[in-house]
């Protein structure tokens, strides 16, 4: 449709057949077009226009141009009587396409190409202009977007690289180059395989399917080929590309080189397994208590942990004359690498480990000052552990004196690390405190040692001159007349050296459980018997307690040792007695179970809080408070649960504070004496 305005054009000029074609020609064309008259007033525009400047111009006001407002392309203001139209108007010649960006009133803005061309008259007089303008907008972002896409794969730090379906290489950018050495020029046309290791061709394959199924392969985690030859880790991410029908012509790949993030993960890797490793190398040497142990577990851990070829603990020791000796422990070399050379702690390189002035860790050995400045070798002596690395570190005990050293070599230079460094000497203190737990135990071993000669020793001494003492006790008692008062006494005196000696047998008894030669002499007996005949002998010697005892059964025959098995009942017995000064009853039953005779000892007595229940069995354990004021030498337990653990059988207890207590035994009724 013809503008309202074509009509002015057609009003101003001539109402001609050729005007009215003209004005219609003007409404049916695609891109924007408008005319002005000599002073630059807008006479004529079609749609087109409207659209493009995003008004209506007002004929007779609007002048040059229709836009709202415009600008040369560095985005600087243009005034319209600047514009093109307005030059071609003032100077009477074409404009040739020179690009200004226009905005419109809501805003927008468009890039648009001017055509202005001038019209004559027949005499040849400038009547004014008309102007194509040519909306360039779309063409020059998608130029825009391609420029800044090119800047970003140009400047990406990834590799990326675009390929057909059939493997070959269309574009390679700069870090491509970067990352696998080759130029774009010697790689465009070429195959893919280029770049890909023989064994994982198969890979390539596998990928291009899926790229051909329109399928997307993200953070592929490969190993590609340098123009070296060397193999480099990457982390793939492969897009099909596609056609404007949609279909996928080729594919686009993106890598990124992840060498250091693998060098990253390897050294986390390895930091866990160290920890780890120092974890169980921590608790080993605390559990341990003997010290050549130690020291073994110490070097074959933080050799293995240094990567050292061999490593050694030096102790720090001297002879009478104050001169250093050889004791150590040693890890992957043979002892008589290291016996052949003198002791480390002589040379000026190793000394300062043994000072105790800390750390020495050195890249090349052979390049230290120190080095080769000692007789007798002057360097590593001929068949001398080949060592270039080399770090050592003292072992110092908390008082300050410097225990001994560790020592790491390994032929290759650069080998030990400050990582290595920080591990050994946190290992080193683990050691220098299980060393003192281990020489501290070693002392009081040797202390109790004593303490069981001292006992055996003085058992045994006192055993003879007791028995004597009693034997010629009976021969007085026998000779005295009946109605002698001195009898009583003599009995009296007779029974006080029964006990002593019982209490000198339970003491020989500990002694030979220490050594394990306590002798035991298995017969069949019927327990039930024993039982009774044990619970007479103590209700004869106690006033203040009734003993019952119980039995379902009439006879239980057991192979067991009969007197110890009677020690045990005594023991059990007055135990239950004297710890229950408060109460008049003691239970005994026997039972049978599963082939096993169960006897119970229960008093009503003082009972054990359950922390003590455990250690009443130990040697010389009495509960403190009871102690104060019952005597015993807390050894009638230990016996016991060594018996009856020497029949096969369990020792156990029940009780509680304040609430009496049981104890049960259970032998195996069968003994295989084999
Ligand atoms: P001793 O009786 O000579 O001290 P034992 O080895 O027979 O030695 O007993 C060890 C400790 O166990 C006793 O000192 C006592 O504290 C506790 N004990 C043993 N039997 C009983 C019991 N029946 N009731 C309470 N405490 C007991």
């Amino acid at each position: 449709m013809i503008a309202q305005e074509s009509g002015q054009l057609k009003k101003k000029e001539s109402p001609a057949a050729s005007n009215q074609l003209a004005g219609q020609l003007f409404d049916s064309l695609p891109i924007a077009i408008y005319t002005c008259d000599k002073q630059g007033f807008i006479t004529s525009f079609n749609q087109v226009a409207v659209k493009l400047w995003g008004r209506t111009p007002e004929i007779g006001k609007d002048l040059w141009c229709g836009s709202w407002k415009i600008f040369q392309l560095n985005g600087e203001p243009l005034n319209l009587d600047s514009c093109p139209m307005a030059r071609t108007l003032k100077e009477g010649v074409a404009v040739e396409g020179e690009e200004i960006i226009i905005q419109r009133p809501d805003g927008a803005r468009l890039n648009v190409l001017p055509y202005p061309v001038p019209t004559f008259n027949d005499a040849g007089e400038l009547i004014g202009a008309v102007n194509t303008l040519i909306d360039v907008t779309e063409q020059r972002n998608s130029e825009g977007k391609q420029a800044m896409l090119a800047t970003i794969i140009e400047s990406s730090e990834d590799a990326i690289v675009s390929k057909t379906l059939n493997g070959i290489i269309t574009t390679w950018n700069n870090s491509a180059e970067r990352m696998f050495g080759y130029s774009e020029q010697e790689v465009i046309g070429k195959h893919i395989t280029l770049i890909i290791p023989n064994n994982r061709r198969k890979e390539e394959e596998e990928i291009i399917e899926k790229i051909r199924q329109g399928k997307k392969v993200e953070h592929y985690e490969t190993y590609r080929l340098t123009k070296a030859g060397t193999e480099i880790p990457l982390s793939l991410t492969i897009s099909p590309i596609l056609n404007t029908k949609g279909q996928v012509i080729g594919a686009s790949k993106i890598a990124r080189d992840i060498t250091r993030q693998k060098i990253a993960e390897e050294n986390l890797q390895r930091y866990a397994n160290n920890l780890e490793t120092l974890n169980i190398v921590g608790k080993m040497i605390s559990e341990r208590l003997a010290v050549h142990d130690i020291l073994q577990q110490v070097t074959d851990v933080t050799t293995q942990v240094t990567g050292a070829a061999f490593g050694a603990f030096f102790y720090n020791k001297f002879d009478e004359h104050g001169e250093s000796y050889m004791l150590y422990t040693l890890s992957g070399a043979p002892r008589e690498a290291f016996e052949k050379f003198g002791m480390p702690r002589n040379t000026a390189v190793f000394s300062p480990t043994f000072n105790g002035e800390g750390t020495v860790r050195v890249d090349d050995i052979t390049k230290d000052p120190r080095y080769g400045k000692n007789s007798p070798y002057f360097g590593m002596p001929k068949g001398h552990l080949p060592v270039v690395s080399y770090l050592a570190v003292p072992v110092i005990s908390k008082a300050g004196p410097v225990i001994g050293g560790l020592f790491y070599g390994h032929p290759e230079a650069g080998k030990f690390t400050s990582h290595h460094e920080v591990i050994i000497e946190s290992v080193a203190t683990q050691a220098a405190i299980a060393l003192e737990n281990a020489k501290l135990y070693e002392e009081i071993k040797k202390l109790n040692d004593k303490k069981d000669e001292f006992i055996g020793l003085a058992s045994h001494e006192l055993k003879t001159p007791v028995t004597s003492l009693s034997g010629y006790l009976q021969i007085i008692n026998r000779r005295l007349a009946v109605d002698d008062v001195n009898k009583s006494f003599i009995e009296k005196a007779l029974a006080q050296i029964n006990k002593l000696s019982d209490l000198i047998s339970d003491l020989l008894d500990v002694s030979k459980i220490e050594t394990g030669q306590l002798p035991f002499s298995f017969t069949g007996f019927d327990l039930l018997q024993l039982l009774h005949e044990a619970t007479e002998i103590m209700q004869y010697s106690t006033k203040t307690h009734r003993l019952v005892l119980t039995s379902e059964l009439d006879k239980i025959m057991v192979t067991a040792d009969k007197q110890r098995i009677e020690q045990v009942i005594i023991n059990l017995l007055s135990n239950a007695v004297k710890y229950s000064p408060g109460a008049d009853l003691v239970n005994i039953s026997v039972s049978m179970a599963e082939n096993k005779a169960v006897v119970a000892v229960q008093d009503f007595g003082l009972g054990i809080s359950k922390e003590q229940q455990e250690r009443i069995f130990t040697r010389f354990y009495r509960v403190e408070d009871m102690a104060n004021h019952i005597s015993g030498l807390g050894i009638g337990l230990f016996i016991s649960k060594e018996i009856i653990s020497r029949h096969k059988g369990r020792l156990w207890i029940e009780s509680g504070k304040g609430k009496g207590s049981t104890f049960f035994f259970e032998i195996p009724v069968e003994q295989d004496l084999t």
